[in-house]
């Protein structure tokens, strides 16, 4: 019996991303859809611990689970390089001009070990993958070892090397000023002009829009020239204080009153852009939970809250793994199975959102495990 099915393949960051769109399907659609999955061809399945399995689809692009648990994570976050000439002030790395990259046989033992793991899907993120000297070999790397690959890149540099990933998203957090305020530099027209490059080339193309108190306002006109330049995916992630972000986080960061905004503006979107595919990462999931968005539609789309170390692993230019790319931590069993604490232990959200951001809670709480303190029902309790 399939237990949930997780649409879509994001670049970078939150196990794939969470479609907002299925929120909003009808029971119908929802039916059609899983009798439809019970014949997808699978590019790869594992079996998971207390039985089922999890399955890889390509066509479409999908993970079909009928387990309950996971006996390795699904995606990997990899970084092939830490060089990046932009002065990005939210990056949640820290580039360098000419950081290091990672050797084109070392990326393909990195894959194929990912790949014995139980991994099925690698997700290329910052520094600016684009500057990796042998970025155009990287995707039949992943392919070779049965993983499908993601990208996220600034759009400056040769992104025709980026045509053999299976999903690109550029960054694109505004336009104009905002662009510039966001980013350090005025880059704006540079990202739309790869996206259509890109799109024009049969990439699925996507745009990584980085919610902060400056670019939320103009959400809707950066979505729009995304999408008249050929982005298909909309990947809508929340600032985290990592990397050079954590020295204006709590200037640039979202105020609570747009933070409860994300759900009504999303839900326009959707319905403004027909046939865009909108996604938010991991870490948005208590600014949904907080409207009462169904939770058992969720739970059946896979949605993940704080899966890092569980769905989700990263791994750095050295080799080094955390529990995903904006927490410098070991993976441990707390990520696989956390002890919430109040409120998130009676949280209606709790297996799905499992206790918010942790990268935020270790910033501003000094403590990895402590509830989302931006989290609206955390902020409740006091
Ligand atoms: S109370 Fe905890 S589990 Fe519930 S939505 Fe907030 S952070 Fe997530
Ligand atoms: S700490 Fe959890 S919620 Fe935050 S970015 Fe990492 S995986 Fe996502």
């Amino acid at each position: 019996m399939i237990r949930s099915i997780r649409l879509g393949r994001a670049p970078n960051c939150s196990s794939l991303g969470n479609v907002v769109n299925v929120l909003a399907w009808s029971q119908l659609a929802v039916g059609a859809l899983w009798a439809a999955a019970e014949s997808w061809r699978a590019r790869r399945s594992r079996p998971e611990p207390g039985g089922g399995e999890t399955r890889a689809i390509d066509e479409p692009p999908a993970l079909v689970r009928t387990g309950e648990r996971n006996g390795a994570p699904h995606e990997a976050h990899v970084q092939l390089t830490r060089a990046c000439p932009l002065p990005c002030p939210s990056c949640h790395v820290a580039p360098a001009t000419r950081g290091e990259s990672v050797p084109l046989h070392e990326i393909e033992a990195r894959f194929r070990e990912l790949s014995a793991e139980g991994v099925f899907h690698v997700a290329i993120g910052g520094g600016e993958a684009l500057a990796h000297p042998e970025i155009e070999r990287v995707a039949e790397l992943a392919h070779a070892a049965s993983l499908s690959i993601g990208l996220t890149t600034s759009g400056r540099g040769r992104v025709e090397a980026a045509v053999g990933f299976d999903q690109v998203n550029v960054s694109l957090d505004g336009l104009g000023p905002v662009y510039e305020r966001a980013r350090g530099y005025d880059g704006a027209g540079d990202a739309l002009r790869a996206i259509h490059r890109l799109a024009a080339g049969g990439v699925r193309v996507g745009v990584n829009i980085v919610l902060s108190r400056d670019t939320f306002p103009s959400l809707g006109s950066t979505v729009a020239a995304a999408v008249a330049a050929g982005a298909r995916d909309v990947h809508l992630l929340r600032l985290k204080p990592a990397g050079r972000a954590v020295d204006e986080y709590l200037s640039r960061r979202l105020s609570a009153e747009q933070a409860l905004a994300v759900w009504p503006r999303l839900r326009e979107l959707v319905d403004e852009f027909v046939g865009v595919t909108f996604r938010v990462d991991c870490a948005m999931t208590p600014w949904l939970a907080a409207h009462g968005v169904d939770a058992e539609r969720m739970r059946a789309f896979g949605w993940t809250g704080c899966h890092g170390g569980d769905a989700l692993v990263a791994i750095d230019v050295t080799g080094r793994r955390t529990p995903c790319s904006f927490v410098n931590a070991a993976p441990s069993p707390q990520w696989v199975s956390p002890r919430l604490p109040e409120p998130c232990a009676s949280c209606d959200y709790r297996d799905i959102c499992r206790g918010g951001c942790h990268a935020v809670a270790q910033h501003l709480r000094g403590d990895l495990f402590a509830p989302d303190p931006e989290c609206p029902a955390v902020m409740a309790r006091g």
